[in-house]
């Protein structure tokens, strides 16, 4: 589903260049999960900028789905991940101003889908925060607004979901309740899972974990450790 040739990333500040990615390459399989993994400034949330599309490199190849991302503008991008993918944040990145219900359908909007209410709705049944669909972001917990951001990373039914620290900002107990629906959601829908995690146990839950550091890829492992967790409520995500 992704193909990442030779991608290098620099900023340029005066005539100082700052490599930030440097000649990284790999592919991730369709259905498969995988980890970035790395110490801070390694580059990690810029690799999963350009994977998703959301910045581009300055040079190398990005291909999602067949589709050379690094030769489309900003536009082309947004319609492609508008299409295959969804991304949580760390800080969850709701809209405070809008209900829960009404954030998950802005991009529903923003696509000029129908029915949209009705289907978000549903979506938040599907994390466990049906009766808290008029809440906004402020009255809710953080694994709740997680959850809210799951939601609407998957309103697109993405091909994959990009997931930079989804655990970051939350406690263990409720890390462990947004870890089994992302799981969930590669389980049951077969959604690819690229997240990036300084949690190492999260990390090992994927079938593949890739380290970064200083901007170079210094290992590329396969997990034998993998257990999607069967605790918890099987919901659908399809
Ligand atoms: P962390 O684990 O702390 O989130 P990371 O591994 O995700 O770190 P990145 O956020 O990808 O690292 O940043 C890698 C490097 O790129 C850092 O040194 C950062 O300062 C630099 N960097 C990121 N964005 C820019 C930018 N827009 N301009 C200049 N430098 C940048």
């Amino acid at each position: 589903i992704l193909n990442i040739r030779n991608v290098s990333k620099t900023y340029q500040s005066g005539e100082h260049t700052l490599t930030v990615l440097d000649n990284i390459t790999f592919s991730v399989e369709h259905g498969s999960t995988m980890s970035i993994v790395g110490p801070s400034g390694s580059g990690k949330t810029t690799l999963l900028g350009l994977c998703a599309g959301l910045d581009r490199a300055s040079s190398g190849t990005v291909e999602l789905e067949n589709i050379r991302l690094d030769h489309l503008n900003e536009d082309q991008r947004a319609q492609i991940r508008n299409q295959y993918v969804g991304f949580i944040f760390q800080n969850f990145q709701l809209l405070p101003t809008l209900t829960a219900l009404e954030n998950v359908m802005v991009p529903m909007e923003l696509r000029g889908e129908k029915n949209i209410k009705a289907r978000a709705m549903d979506l938040l049944g599907r994390v466990g925060l049906a009766e808290r669909s008029h809440h906004y972001p402020v009255q809710l917990s953080g694994g709740e607004q997680q959850r809210v951001s799951l939601a609407r990373a998957f309103s697109n039914r993405p091909r994959i979901l990009f997931a930079d620290e989804p655990t970051g900002n939350l406690d263990a107990e409720t890390s462990e309740k947004v870890i089994e629906l992302i799981f969930e959601i590669n389980k049951q829908a077969g959604t690819t899972l690229v997240l990036v995690t300084h949690d190492l146990e999260l990390a090992s839950k994927t079938r593949r974990i890739i380290r970064l550091k200083g901007g170079k890829l210094i290992s590329d492992e396969n997990t034998d450790v993998f257990q999607a967790s069967a605790a918890g409520s099987f919901r659908k995500f399809n």
